[in-house]
Protein backbone atom coordinates (compact mmCIF):
# COMPACT_ATOMS: atom_id res chain seq x y z
CA UNK A 1 0.00 0.00 0.00
CA UNK A 2 3.08 2.18 0.72
CA UNK A 3 2.44 5.70 2.85
CA UNK A 4 -0.51 7.76 1.51
CA UNK A 5 0.96 10.60 3.61
CA UNK A 6 3.69 11.22 1.45
CA UNK A 7 1.18 12.22 -1.49
CA UNK A 8 -0.89 14.11 0.45
CA UNK A 9 0.12 16.45 3.49
CA UNK A 10 -3.82 17.95 4.03
CA UNK A 11 -3.58 17.51 7.79
CA UNK A 12 -0.33 19.91 7.66
CA UNK A 13 -1.88 22.07 6.12
CA UNK A 14 -5.33 22.49 7.78
CA UNK A 15 -5.44 21.95 11.64
CA UNK A 16 -3.27 24.56 13.92
CA UNK A 17 -0.38 22.59 14.87
CA UNK A 18 0.35 23.41 18.78
CA UNK A 19 2.13 21.96 21.47
CA UNK A 20 3.46 22.86 24.75
CA UNK A 21 6.33 25.68 24.32
CA UNK A 22 9.07 23.66 26.04
CA UNK A 23 8.79 21.19 22.72
CA UNK A 24 10.78 24.60 20.92
CA UNK A 25 13.10 24.79 23.88
CA UNK A 26 16.00 22.69 23.04
CA UNK A 27 18.05 23.55 26.72
CA UNK A 28 14.56 21.70 28.26
CA UNK A 29 14.84 19.01 25.59
CA UNK A 30 12.54 20.09 22.51
CA UNK A 31 13.78 19.36 19.12
CA UNK A 32 11.52 21.66 17.14
CA UNK A 33 13.26 24.62 15.61
CA UNK A 34 12.31 27.10 17.77
CA UNK A 35 12.28 30.15 14.82
CA UNK A 36 9.51 27.69 12.47
CA UNK A 37 7.26 28.59 15.62
CA UNK A 38 5.27 31.08 17.16
CA UNK A 39 3.74 31.63 20.53
CA UNK A 40 0.13 31.10 20.85
CA UNK A 41 -0.23 31.54 24.13
CA UNK A 42 1.54 31.70 27.79
CA UNK A 43 1.75 27.97 27.58
CA UNK A 44 1.79 26.54 23.71
CA UNK A 45 3.48 27.51 21.03
CA UNK A 46 2.59 26.68 17.26
CA UNK A 47 4.22 25.72 13.77
CA UNK A 48 4.69 29.02 11.95
CA UNK A 49 1.96 29.26 9.32
CA UNK A 50 -0.95 27.36 10.95
CA UNK A 51 -2.21 30.09 12.86
CA UNK A 52 -4.19 31.98 10.21
CA UNK A 53 -5.45 31.41 7.45
CA UNK A 54 -4.89 29.46 4.37
CA UNK A 55 -3.40 27.29 6.76
CA UNK A 56 0.00 25.48 5.48
CA UNK A 57 3.09 24.60 8.51
CA UNK A 58 6.28 26.37 7.26
CA UNK A 59 8.26 22.48 7.67
CA UNK A 60 5.65 21.46 4.65
CA UNK A 61 7.66 21.12 1.52
CA UNK A 62 6.18 19.86 -1.87
CA UNK A 63 2.33 19.81 -3.13
CA UNK A 64 -0.33 18.76 -0.72
CA UNK A 65 -2.06 16.21 -2.78
CA UNK A 66 0.63 14.77 -4.98
CA UNK A 67 4.12 14.57 -2.92
CA UNK A 68 4.94 16.23 0.25
CA UNK A 69 7.77 16.32 3.21
CA UNK A 70 8.62 17.35 6.46
CA UNK A 71 11.40 19.24 6.47
CA UNK A 72 11.86 18.35 10.13
CA UNK A 73 10.43 15.09 10.68
CA UNK A 74 12.76 13.54 12.99
CA UNK A 75 11.84 17.06 15.21
CA UNK A 76 8.72 17.25 14.85
CA UNK A 77 6.05 18.26 17.74
CA UNK A 78 4.09 15.44 19.52
CA UNK A 79 0.93 16.71 18.16
CA UNK A 80 2.71 16.09 14.44
CA UNK A 81 3.49 12.21 16.08
CA UNK A 82 0.15 11.82 17.44
CA UNK A 83 -1.72 12.31 14.11
CA UNK A 84 -2.44 8.80 12.47
CA UNK A 85 -4.07 8.02 9.22
CA UNK A 86 -5.75 5.14 10.64
CA UNK A 87 -7.01 4.12 14.23
CA UNK A 88 -5.99 0.75 15.17
CA UNK A 89 -9.12 -0.70 14.11
CA UNK A 90 -7.78 -0.08 10.35
CA UNK A 91 -10.46 2.56 10.14
CA UNK A 92 -9.02 6.11 8.79
CA UNK A 93 -8.86 8.36 11.27
CA UNK A 94 -11.54 11.08 11.77
CA UNK A 95 -8.95 13.83 11.90
CA UNK A 96 -7.27 12.93 8.62
CA UNK A 97 -10.63 12.64 7.00
CA UNK A 98 -11.72 16.06 7.75
CA UNK A 99 -8.27 17.26 6.26
CA UNK A 100 -8.23 15.29 3.45
CA UNK A 101 -12.03 16.52 2.37
CA UNK A 102 -10.96 19.83 2.81
CA UNK A 103 -8.23 19.49 0.35
CA UNK A 104 -10.52 17.44 -2.21
CA UNK A 105 -9.28 14.43 -1.69
CA UNK A 106 -11.58 11.12 -0.93
CA UNK A 107 -10.76 9.60 3.00
CA UNK A 108 -8.59 6.52 2.68
CA UNK A 109 -10.01 3.08 2.27
CA UNK A 110 -9.65 1.27 5.54
CA UNK A 111 -7.49 -1.58 6.26
CA UNK A 112 -7.45 -4.80 7.61
CA UNK A 113 -6.33 -4.83 10.87
CA UNK A 114 -3.10 -2.66 12.63
CA UNK A 115 -1.59 0.02 9.86
CA UNK A 116 1.39 -1.39 8.79
CA UNK A 117 4.51 -0.12 9.77
CA UNK A 118 6.08 2.47 9.79
CA UNK A 119 2.72 4.42 8.92
CA UNK A 120 2.47 6.14 12.52
CA UNK A 121 2.70 10.23 11.86
CA UNK A 122 2.10 11.83 8.98
CA UNK A 123 4.54 11.11 6.65
CA UNK A 124 8.64 10.46 6.94
CA UNK A 125 10.22 12.56 4.73
CA UNK A 126 12.05 9.93 2.44
CA UNK A 127 9.69 6.73 2.25
S1 LIG B 1 -2.39 11.63 8.15
FE1 LIG B 1 -3.99 11.70 6.58
S2 LIG B 1 -4.27 13.89 6.14
FE2 LIG B 1 -2.29 13.65 7.15
S3 LIG B 1 -0.77 13.43 5.50
FE3 LIG B 1 -1.40 11.36 6.14
S4 LIG B 1 -3.05 10.80 4.73
FE4 LIG B 1 -2.83 13.04 4.64
S1 LIG C 1 4.50 16.92 10.34
FE1 LIG C 1 6.03 18.48 9.73
S2 LIG C 1 5.05 19.66 8.06
FE2 LIG C 1 3.42 18.52 9.13
S3 LIG C 1 2.61 19.94 10.65
FE3 LIG C 1 4.20 18.71 11.66
S4 LIG C 1 6.09 19.93 11.45
FE4 LIG C 1 4.59 20.73 9.97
Amino acid sequence: MGNPCLRCGACCAYFRVSFYWSEADPFLGGSVPLDLTEPLNPHRSAMRGTLHAPVRCVALDGTVGEQVGCTIYPMRSSSCRELEPWEADGQPSEKCTKARVAHGMPPLEPIEGLPPSPVDSPWPLTA
